[in-house]
C-alpha cells in the first residue's frame, strides 16, 4: 500500500506484508469454499492453463466452456495442436471472436513442439517469448501451473484490485497499470501463488462485479479501501465513452452451377483467415445505384459479374467501435471468370466444415435452409 507521509520504508514494508498476509487469509478458504467447478481446473497441465487463458481474453466462462471442452477433446496436447491445420482449429474457434489468439495459439504450440520438446518453458521469460503470450498469460501459467511467484492482472483482478487499494484514474493507462501490477505483485503469498491468483480472479468473477458489488457477502471488505471509503461504485474509474460509427456493407452469396462463391480473409481484414461471402462497404442507398454499386463492388472484388439480386436479409452487428448494417443479398454469376487467388467455388453442404465469419456462418445456414425448404 501507499507510504504514509513520515512512514520509514521498512514499516511500510511490513505493513505490505501484513497487508498482504490478511488477504491471503480471508481470500484463500472462501476460494476453497466457493470456487466453480471449471474443466480447466481439473489439472494444472500448462497447456490447459494456458488454453483456457487464451480463451477467456474478452470473453465470458460460460461461453468459453464448450469452446475449451471441444477445443481439448479434438487436440489433447500441446504437440496435438502443433500438427493441425489452421483452418481446422478456426473452425473450432469459429463464434469466440478475436481469431487473432486461435492463430498465435497454433503458431505457439509449433513454437513448443519444436524448439522446447513439446513442454511449455517453466519460466517467465520463455513462456513471453511465445507469440500471443504476454505479462498477463505468461504470470497465469506461471503461477497456476508451476506454482511461480508470478502476479497477474485482467478484467476482473483489475476490478478488484484497483476497489482493494482505491486506485482511481483510468485503468488503462500506463501509470495506473504500474500501481495495479504493483499491488498484484506486493499481494501474492510466498506460496499457492497459482491458488491466489485464481482466488482473486474468481473473487472478481462472482463478488466484486462490474456493477453492483456484493460487499456484504465478501471475505475483504474489512481490507478493502474503496468499501471503507464508500468507493465501490465509482471505482474503478470508467473508462472514456466509446464513440460508435456506423457501416453500411452488402453481403452478396454469388452462385453458380449448385455452387457459392466464398473468399479468404487476409491478413489486416477482420477476419483474417477465415473465409466469407462478397462483402464490402456501400455508399448508394437504394435503387438502380444501389444495384451497380454491388455489381461493381463483385466484380472488383471477385472478378465476377452477377446478376439478379435477391435480398435475403439485413443483419446488425457490431465489431469493435463498429456498428455494422449488413445487407444481404443473392445473386446469379452470368460469367465465371477464373477465380483469384483465395477463393473458391464450394457446395453449401461443405460450408459446415470451413471456417466462416460471423455474419457468413448466418447467411450459410441461411441459405442451406432455404434450399431444404424449397426441397419440400
Ligand atoms: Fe469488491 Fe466490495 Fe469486496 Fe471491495 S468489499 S473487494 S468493492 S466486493
Amino acid at each position: 500500500m501507499a507510504r504514509k507521509p513520515g512512514q520509514s520504508a521498512t514499516r511500510t514494508a511490513k505493513c505490505a506484508s501484513s497487508y498482504a498476509e490478511a488477504v491471503a487469509s480471508e481470500l484463500l478458504p472462501w476460494f476453497r469454499r466457493h470456487q466453480r467447478e471449471l474443466p480447466w481446473r481439473q489439472s494444472a497441465d500448462p497447456y490447459r492453463v494456458w488454453l483456457s487463458e487464451i480463451m477467456l481474453q474478452q470473453t465470458q466462462v460460460v461461453t468459453v466452456i464448450p469452446y475449451f471442452e471441444r477445443f481439448v477433446a479434438r487436440f489433447p496436447t500441446v504437440t496435438d495442436l502443433a500438427q493441425a491445420n489452421e483452418q481446422d482449429v478456426l473452425r473450432l474457434w469459429e463464434g469466440l471472436g478475436y481469431y487473432r489468439r486461435a492463430r498465435q495459439l497454433l503458431a505457439a504450440a509449433k513454437v513448443v513442439a519444436s524448439e522446447h520438446e513439446g513442454a511449455f518453458p517453466n519460466t517467465l521469460d520463455g513462456l513471453q517469448g511465445l507469440p500471443g503470450i504476454g505479462r498477463y498469460t505468461a504470470g497465469a501459467i506461471a503461477s497456476i501451473a508451476y506454482d511461480l511467484p508470478a502476479p497477474i492482472l485482467e478484467a476482473n483482478t483489475v476490478r478488484l484490485l484497483a476497489r482493494l487499494g482505491a486506485i482511481a484514474g483510468d485503468p488503462t493507462s500506463a501509470d495506473v497499470q504500474a500501481r495495479l501490477w504493483k499491488l498484484a505483485e506486493d499481494l501474492l503469498p510466498h506460496k499457492r501463488c497459482g491458488e491466489f491468483n485464481q482466488a482473486l480472479m474468481e473473487l472478481g468473477s462472482l463478488v466484486c462485479t462490474p456493477r453492483e458489488p456484493k460487499c456484504g457477502e465478501c471475505p475483504l471488505r474489512e481490507l478493502c479501501a474503496a468499501f471503507q471509503q464508500g468507493r465501490q461504485d465509482e471505482l474503478p474509474t470508467p473508462k472514456p465513452k466509446q464513440v460508435f460509427e456506423s457501416v453500411r456493407e452488402a453481403a452478396v452469396i454469388v452462385e453458380h452451377c449448385g455452387r457459392v462463391y466464398l473468399r479468404q480473409c487476409g491478413a489486416g481484414e477482420r477476419w483474417a483467415g477465415l473465409w466469407d461471402f462478397a462483402r464490402f462497404a456501400v455508399s448508394a442507398k437504394r435503387g438502380r445505384a444501389f444495384q451497380e454499386e454491388l455489381t461493381s463492388k463483385v466484380r472488383e472484388q471477385a472478378g465476377l459479374d452477377v446478376q439478379r439480386f435477391e435480398k435475403l436479409t439485413t443483419l446488425k452487428h457490431g465489431v469493435t467501435r463498429f456498428r455494422i448494417t449488413l445487407d444481404c443479398y443473392r445473386a446469379e454469376c452470368t460469367r465465371p471468370a477464373r477465380l483469384k487467388p483465395h477463393s473458391q467455388w464450394v457446395k453449401p453442404t461443405e460450408l459446415a466444415d470451413m471456417p466462416l465469419s460471423t455474419t457468413g456462418r448466418k447467411l450459410a445456414r441461411l441459405l442451406v435452409a432455404q434450399r431444404v425448404e424449397s426441397r419440400e
